[in-house]
């Protein structure tokens, strides 16, 4: 099959890191018979400098275009870096939070996957993590108090701001219906994460949440407080298969997640619409301090194109051919300087690349 991928490499360790995940795609392509046709696209800070801009109508049309989109990763040292001279609707990040808005990217995925091989880089004790945990957070991307009216008053001399939290019940009906298909095909049970002894939006949401189970009477439902979560998330992390939460909570669970996992340059993440559309990248960030070093590890990126490959073409088989190919790099040793161990082999970025594409 062909598949159109749109690629933003990015700024920082974004083309690094994008260069090998795409190595990794190619010999997919190769094994599979699949041909890779990518299309660059430029966005943040590398658009900045083209087009004075972090994102052109022109890159959002050639995404549209696309089946699917790569990412690296967006932005630079905010300290030091010119685009942080810019006011904040121009710098690199407000090309992120629009063209999520524009192509109604609402359901974000990350995964938060506890490597057997890398359990001694877990923070957590041994008898938390001796059975290990493999967990999916699906947050609500568009919606919620990021995308809320928001204003400071002065109310008799006394400074005071507001913030909005709102949700509708289609937008709560359709995140929790991709959390509920996605949660069929793992290990059959949700946990759907609100504050609804407090918020009226979280009652809602726990309304709506329920009414969607009944469609999926395979999958468990349970309920938990968002306080309960992030103290359960390094209590007992194995009980979790998906955790389906609205857009702050998750921004903050999901980064809990994934240093209770280990690694930020290990883990991935999934941007998806009501299509199979669906923008991909690591979960880290530009990594300003490792840039140009050739140490920058490229397995979230690698892993963020599997996504892509099961989410956006169905192609399970391939996705989890790239998985294993990881797993087994690790298992032969091989590291990358986020992740080294005693008595692991150091390699770098490239390396890398090139190991995990020998195991495919
Ligand atoms: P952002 O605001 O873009 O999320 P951040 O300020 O959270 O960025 P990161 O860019 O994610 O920060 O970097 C945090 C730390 O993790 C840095 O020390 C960075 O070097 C490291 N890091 C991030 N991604 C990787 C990676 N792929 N490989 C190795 N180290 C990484
Ligand atoms: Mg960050």
């Amino acid at each position: 099959m062909k598949l159109n991928i749109g690629v933003i490499k990015g700024d920082g360790i974004g083309p690094e890191i994008v260069s090998e995940a795409m190595k990794v795609l190619d010999r997919i392509g190769e094994v599979f018979g699949h041909e890779c046709c990518y299309t660059q696209l430029l966005m943040g800070g590398a658009s900045i400098d083209v087009n004075g801009v972090p994102l052109t109508d022109e890159t959002i049309g050639l995404a549209r275009a696309s089946d699917a989109v790569l990412m690296g990763s967006i932005g630079g040292d905010a300290g030091t870096s010119p685009w942080y001279q810019l006011e904040p609707s121009k710098r690199p990040e407000a090309g992120l939070l629009k063209i999520r808005k524009e192509l109604n990217l609402f359901a974000n995925l990350r995964p938060a996957v506890l490597y057997d091989e890398l359990k001694d880089a877990c923070p957590l004790k041994e008898e938390i993590i001796k059975d290990g945990f493999d967990m999916m957070i699906m947050r609500e991307l568009t919606g919620g108090l990021y995308f809320g009216e928001r204003k400071t008053v002065d109310i008799d001399g006394v400074r005071t701001a507001y913030d909005e939290l709102t949700y509708n019940e289609k937008e709560i009906r359709r995140i929790a219906r991709r959390g509920f298909e996605i949660a069929a095909k793992r290990r059959k049970k949700v946990t759907s994460v609100d504050k609804a002894n407090v918020l009226d939006s979280s009652r809602l949401w726990r309304n709506v949440v329920e009414e969607t189970a009944k469609d999926y009477p395979d999958v468990a439902l349970e309920h938990m407080l968002v306080d309960n979560c992030a103290m359960q998330l390094v209590k007992a992390p194995g009980q979790f298969d998906v955790i389906l939460t609205e857009n702050m909570f998750g921004d903050i669970l999901s980064d809990e997640a994934s240093m209770v996992a280990g690694s930020i340059g290990m883990l991935p993440s999934a941007s998806l619409n009501e299509t199979k559309f669906g923008l991909y990248e690591p979960s880290g960030g530009s990594a300003p301090d490792i840039v140009g070093k050739g140490i920058a590890n490229p397995i979230a990126a690698t892993l963020s194109a599997a996504m892509m490959l099961r989410f956006s073409f169905d192609l399970d088989m391939e996705a989890n051919t790239v998985e294993n190919a990881v797993s087994q790099v690790l298992r032969e040793g091989y590291r990358t300087a986020d992740i080294m161990a005693a008595g692991k082999i150091q390699i770098g970025t490239r390396e890398m690349g090139e190991k995990i594409c020998s195991y495919i």
